[in-house]
């Protein structure tokens, strides 16, 4: 199995650097022992203009893999070549991945001290592989590799050049040329090749989907082809590729920016008071008040609040010490750190920071974390998932973690029209996946109530237009049975308790 890796430059950025970047010196050929046989790397160009490296696996059957590790690294190369270079189509190309891995492991973090920004800058590659077992053929391999900056070149190699008839063998002849970081492009193919090959040598075990993760990091999330690509690494192993799956989403999740502050709700509704004085709290402040209000009506203690953003409720919270128990959970850190900045968490004392917890985590999985509360806000958050996976969150908060009271809230559509600075027919945020009017989210509310044991009831935020309604919809779920004068004495109780 053989690999070569080419780049061309000039005086002033000389291809040899490529020796720096994989850490191998480009006058020796050295040979590393790995578990299936020795892997060497030699350079078979090496010039100012233009510099190869070659990494060649010999892969052992396992009796010769176990005398080699006796016999310890070494050995002569050069004379060996020739019996190196052949044809060995039955080898399967993840042997070839774990090589490039151990042989290339800083190359492939991106870490060159000698020339850091070397590493960190893409240079012009030519990536070639002669022979590479390829399920799904020259059209997968151009699925793969194309989004990824590749510019693929896939020749399926016949199965006997003496006998065309018999067609096209399941290898490929593989050039990738490209303008990427070297740790990007060996990435790349450490991930990809066991992919193609579609069988790997090895058992795969849940660690796996670390290393898919690690490898795949900054790539794979939102490759169109992330689905194959995750199930055929982890050999079709359904448990470990739907735990890839979720925890990809997670990081697409977090990528994506969904956190900026939503201008046109702290925008004052426009049907205000002429006086400035009289001008009515924004959007967001009301929610908030109003959400507050029924948090208090309900007598919760510890609460949740889920998409909690920046952790401007998750502020509010705290100010009241009848909420003793305040979770914030987002699926973004980024929106978990500012708020931690914002609450200046590391600066809080220590009575006011043991009522808060502030977690990641996706509300499209159910998480025994938020199982045992009082009451949970989803505030502005249901328009941010798809809606396939609405009934996800569903069964997370009413199905799994059942906290007595539920409050929603997220945009009425119809208002829209009243927003005198958005264009017809547009969403009030870019990441809204949709916006209900009040019929829309009154049917998703009561078949969540029935499905779960839980009564509900809907109250508007902002001014009620006699037409189009509120701005904003809130709906209170209790779960049946369980009234408002029952939680109330409950808390009375503890506080009797207590005092
Ligand atoms: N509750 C806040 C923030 C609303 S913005 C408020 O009322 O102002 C929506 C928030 O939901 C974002 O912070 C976003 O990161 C978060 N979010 C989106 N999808 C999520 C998911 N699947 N799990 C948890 N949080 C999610």
């Amino acid at each position: 199995m053989f690999l070569t890796i080419s780049t061309t430059g000039s005086a002033a950025r000389p291809a040899t650097d490529l020796s720096f970047l994989l850490h191998k010196h480009p006058d020796r050929a050295q040979v590393f022992s790995t578990s299936y046989g020795d892997a060497h790397v030699f350079y078979p160009e090496a010039s100012v203009e233009r510099t190869t490296a070659a990494l060649l696996l010999e892969v052992d059957p396992p009796a010769l893999v176990r005398r080699g590790r006796k016999k310890g690294r070494g050995g002569a190369p050069d004379a060996a070549l020739a019996q190196y270079v052949n044809d060995r189509p039955y080898a399967a190309s993840s042997l070839l991945a774990v090589a490039l891995r151990t042989v290339f492991a800083s190359a492939l973090r991106g870490e060159c001290k000698a020339l850091p920004e070397r590493a960190a800058d893409p240079l012009p590659l030519r990536v070639e592989l002669p022979v590479v077992p390829a399920r799904g053929g020259p059209v997968l391999v151009a699925r793969l590799f194309e989004p990824l900056g590749w510019q693929v070149a896939a020749e399926p190699i016949p199965l006997d050049p003496q006998f065309p008839q018999w067609g096209e063998s399941r290898y490929v002849r593989l050039v990738l040329e490209g303008e990427l970081r070297l740790s990007d492009a060996l990435r790349h193919i450490y991930v990809l090749l066991p992919v193609l090959d579609d069988s790997k040598h090895y058992w795969v075990s849940p660690d796996e989907v670390d290393k898919l993760l690690r490898y795949g990091e900054g790539w794979l999330p939102g490759h169109p082809e992330q689905k194959l690509i995750t199930s055929r690494y982890l050999a079709r192993r359904w448990s470990l590729t739907r735990e890839a799956a979720q925890r990809l989403e997670l990081a697409r999740l977090a990528d994506a920016d969904d956190i900026e502050v939503e201008a046109i709700d702290n925008a004052v509704a426009p049907e205000e008071p002429a006086e400035a004085e009289e001008r009515p709290a924004p959007l967001a402040v009301q929610r908030r008040e109003a959400v507050l209000a029924e948090l208090r009506a309900a007598g919760a203690a510890r609460v949740l609040d889920l998409g909690c953003g920046q952790g401007q409720l998750v502020a509010a919270l705290l100010k009241e010490p009848a909420f003793t128990e305040i979770v914030g959970l987002d699926v973004s850190v980024r929106a978990l750190d500012i708020a931690a900045r914002r609450l200046r968490l590391d600066r809080m004392g220590e009575r006011r920071s043991s009522r808060l917890t502030l977690l990641q985590g996706s509300l499209a999985y159910t998480d025994n974390r938020l199982k045992g509360y009082d009451a949970a806000v989803l505030s502005e958050v249901i328009e941010h998932l798809d809606l396939p996976r609405l009934p996800a969150l569903e069964y997370a908060v009413f199905g799994s973690a059942r906290p007595r009271t539920v409050i929603v809230t997220t945009p009425n559509v119809e208002y829209n029209v009243r927003w005198e600075s958005l264009p017809a027919g547009h969403a009030r945020h870019a990441d809204h996946r949709f916006e209900w009017n009040r019929a829309q989210f009154a049917e998703w509310a009561e078949k969540v109530a029935a499905r779960h044991g839980y009564q509900v009831r809907y109250l508007p935020v902002g001014p009620d237009d006699p037409e189009v309604g509120p701005p904003t919809q809130l709906a209170v779920f209790t779960l049946a049975g369980e009234s408002q004068n029952e939680n109330q004495n409950e808390n009375q109780k503890k506080e009797e308790t207590v005092a």
